[in-house]
Order: structure tokens, then C-alpha cells, then sequence
């Protein structure tokens, strides 16, 4: 870092701001080229949108990219996860473990089968639920751990696969921030017994609206089949207790992709590997520039780990107040902004045991809060019950979210970084502090 970059004042008190330059496309996303437009030209024009010639496909493909039996598309990221909780047996009275640091679609789905959930808390480091706290939630109702990779980092998940064998629970991994991503070597959404994942056009892997779900396991297939997809859940079908219920969807949904978002994602997912290799390799340069500066922590898997973070959806840094003498995060990030750094925002989501639709909302008429309609017991959990949930909003933040690997252009956003801690004492006296609720119930920004 240079001298005068040090010495020159901070942009939010008067200074200039570190960054001069525009960023050009150095966050656009997705990215989208002749072979994706041609794709969708070629369905549009056949009038092919409602078929699945491509979107069989598409599945083929993107099984044999993760390496697993099957894949089913799905309208959304929320419909295959809701379609995972079906084939995972989940219904009236039972109970899902899962973290309230999440998009909501994690774990909401549940209450449409009868269902809900008891929320654990989070690692403060990985921002992933906390495997230590799961096994104390387990009780006759449980059926079934939602994992959430959250942000592109990998859970933890040798502890939690052993948990759920010990207690013969299912395992659903949410994908959804971390497609590509790998766990000890394992790509990601491999290692549980099934996996919903957002393809929606703000995540990692984006090819419009739409989502997959990919198992090994043919009963758990067939019952995602049996859901929604009432032209493909025909006499062919194995699992012999569904057979009497053909061609009409169990569950009165109907969940196939839409054959345009099926050929961008075929486009995307050809190049995919290509194009998260060097968000890999931008978003570690940034981080490795930032390594050992005060206040400033990366949220990244360590290298020598054989896991990595996949996308690196919504790219997060944590915040360490203390080394930057109590400082707040909002200050922090303001002060960034001035300086000219883009896509940054304090906290994460929200913690979702807050919020109001898990804690008082009837939503189907039971006459009491559907959080607790189908059991005995108030599961709710009040404010001060997930303390390192509660507390990603004043110790997380996004960082920005590189899609190219450009040297000069990352070390001009981590300088003003730099720039922002080195010289934190100046902002001490302005600082506000926090606002009660820090960040966002949704993470996309479109
Ligand atoms: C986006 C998202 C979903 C839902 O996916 P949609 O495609 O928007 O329905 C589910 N889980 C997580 C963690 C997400 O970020």
C-alpha cells in the first residue's frame, strides 16, 4: 500500500475516494454470450418453451457434472427444495432441523407438508449451521437436516452426515450459494441424501428461474416425480406403493423448468467450470491482499482444506470490531462506499426465528401459529436464543463479488480496504453505531 494512499483523508470525511476508475463488468453476471442466445433462439423458435427434449438434457448434463443418479429441474430453487422435503418423507408433525441464517426457502416449504422447524444455531466463521448444535434438537418428530452452503462456503459436513446416520435422519443440502463447490473433495450436494439447488439468475449458476434437485436415491427420485411432475410420474415408476397413483401429481404442483431457462442452463453450465475457476481465483487474490489487516477476516475455506467455495455466491468478510476500536459495520461500510467500492452491504440474512412467519403467522387456518399447529410442543424461538445468528448482522458484511480475474482492478478495491482500517481512529468520532435490525431477508440484489 502507498504512502499516500495512507496519508490522503477518508473519502466519507472529505477525502478522495480510493477508487477512480469505473468498474466495467467486473461484477456483471450472469454472462451472456452468442451460445446462450442462440440456445433460446433455437427453443423459441421450434415453440418448444413448454417441452423437455432440452431440459432431458440439461438433466443428463448437470447429473453428470455433480456426479450423481439424477437430476430433476425444477420451476425454482424453493419448488425443488419443497419437492427434496416430499422425497425425504417429510409430513404432518414432523420436524426439520436448519439454520436461521438463510434465504427463507431453506426451511419454509416444510409448513406445506405439515411440517416445521427448529432452527440451530450457526459457526460464527463459516456462517454454516453450527454442527455442535444440532444433536440436542433431536427428538421423536425429527426427520430430516437442511444443510445450507452458505455464502459458497461448505458446511461441516462429516460431523452432520454422522449425526444424521446415528439418528436416521435424512440429509437435504441447499446448494443454492454453492453450486461447483467441493467438501473434502466431494462436490457439493453429493454428500447428503438430496439436494435442492437455485439456478435463479442471481446465483452462482444462473440460468433464469429454475432449480434442480439431484439424489442417488431412486425412492426419494421417484417421489420428487410423483409431486409435481405429473407427465413423467407414469407406469414406469418403481417405488411400488406410488404406482396406483400415476399421471396425476401428488402433491397438485406442477414443477418442470421452463425449457428457455433449460437451454441457458445448458450454455452456462458448459462454461460454468471456466467461469467459477477465475471467481475462485479473484475473490482468494483479494483476500490473500487483505490477509492479517486489522478488523478484516475472510469468509473462505483454508487452502490446504480440499474443499472450496464454489461460486462464492454474494461473497461475505467478516468483521472484527474490536481490532478496529469498536467501530460498527454500517459506519465501516459507508466509509467504503465513499470510497468508491461497490456491492458492499453490512449483515447477511436476517435470522429467520425473528421474523413474524415463525413465530405468530396461521397460515393455513389451524387457529394457532402454523409454526406450532401439528405439535404438542412451542418450538418457537425468541430473540437471544441463536446468539452467533443474531449476531452475523453487525459481524458479517458482503464484499465485492469479482467475476475476473484482474489484478490491478482487486488490489485498487482491497487498498481502499486498506485505506478504510488504517485510518478507522478518524471515523471513531463519527460513528452512529448500528441499527437495531442489520440486513436483508433475501440477498439478491436484481
Ligand atoms: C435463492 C435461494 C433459494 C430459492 O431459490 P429460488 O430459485 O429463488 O426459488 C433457496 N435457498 C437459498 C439458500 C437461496 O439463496
Amino acid at each position: 500500500m502507498s504512502q499516500t494512499t495512507t496519508m490522503s483523508p477518508l473519502a466519507l470525511l472529505g477525502g478522495t475516494p480510493a477508487i477512480q476508475s469505473d468498474a466495467g463488468d467486473l461484477f456483471s453476471w450472469p454472462i451472456i454470450t452468442e451460445a446462450d442466445e442462440q440456445a433460446v433462439l433455437d427453443v423459441l423458435r421450434r415453440g418448444a418453451m413448454s417441452g423437455f427434449d432440452i431440459t432431458d438434457k440439461f438433466e443428463k448434463e448437470f447429473a453428470e457434472w455433480q456426479g450423481s443418479r439424477y437430476a430433476l429441474a425444477h420451476s425454482s430453487g424453493t419448488s425443488s427444495l419443497q419437492a427434496a422435503m416430499f422425497g425425504c418423507k417429510i409430513g404432518i408433525g414432523d420436524e426439520i432441523i436448519g439454520p436461521s441464517i438463510t434465504y427463507w426457502a431453506s426451511v419454509a416449504p416444510a409448513f406445506t407438508l405439515g411440517a416445521t422447524v427448529n432452527f440451530a444455531d450457526i459457526d460464527p466463521m463459516t456462517l454454516c449451521i453450527d454442527p455442535n448444535d444440532i444433536e440436542h434438537r433431536i427428538n421423536d418428530r425429527t426427520k430430516a437436516i437442511v444443510v445450507v452452503h452458505y455464502c459458497g462456503h461448505p458446511c461441516d459436513m462429516d460431523p452432520i452426515m454422522d449425526i444424521a446416520r446415528r439418528h436416521n435422519l435424512k440429509v437435504i443440502e441447499d446448494v443454492s450459494h454453492a453450486q461447483g463447490g467441493i467438501y473434502k473433495g466431494k462436490k457439493l450436494g453429493t454428500i447428503g441424501d438430496v439436494a435442492g439447488i437455485s439456478l435463479m439468475t442471481g446465483k452462482p449458476l444462473a440460468i433464469g428461474e429454475g432449480g434442480m434437485l439431484i439424489t442417488d436415491d431412486l425412492e426419494i427420485y421417484e417421489r420428487a416425480l410423483a409431486w409435481g411432475f405429473y407427465r413423467r410420474f407414469d407406469d414406469s415408476v418403481q417405488t411400488s406403493y406410488l404406482k396406483p397413483y400415476a399421471h396425476l401429481p401428488l402433491g397438485g404442483y406442477k414443477y418442470r423448468m421452463h425449457q428457455l431457462s433449460a437451454a441457458v442452463g445448458r450454455a452456462q453450465l458448459n462454461v460454468y467450470d471456466e467461469r467459477m475457476a477465475e471467481i475462485q481465483k479473484a475473490v482468494n487474490y483479494f483476500w490473500d491482499l487483505l490477509e492479517g489487516v486489522p478488523g478484516i477476516r475472510a469468509h473462505r475455506v483454508a487452502k490446504d482444506s480440499g474443499s472450496t467455495m464454489g461460486g462464492w455466491y454474494n461473497a461475505r468478510g467478516h468483521f472484527v470490531s474490536e481490532e478496529v476500536g469498536g467501530l460498527s459495520v454500517t459506519t465501516f461500510i459507508d466509509a467504503l462506499k465513499a470510497e468508491g467500492v461497490t456491492g458492499v452491504r453490512p449483515g447477511t440474512n436476517i435470522p429467520l426465528h425473528l421474523h413474524p412467519l415463525f413465530n405468530t403467522a396461521d397460515v393455513y387456518g389451524h387457529g394457532k401459529p402454523t409454526r406450532i399447529a401439528n405439535i404438542d410442543d412451542d418450538i418457537r424461538q425468541p430473540k437471544g436464543s441463536l446468539p452467533h445468528s443474531e449476531r452475523t448482522g453487525e459481524a458479517a458484511y458482503s464484499i465485492p463479488w469479482f467475476k475476473h480475474y484482474r489484478p490491478a482492478q482487486i488490489e485498487a478495491y482491497a487498498d481502499a480496504f486498506k485505506k478504510v482500517t488504517q485510518n478507522y481512529e478518524q471515523l471513531l468520532p463519527h460513528d452512529k453505531g448500528n441499527p437495531e435490525v442489520i440486513g436483508t431477508w433475501g440477498l439478491t440484489a436484481l
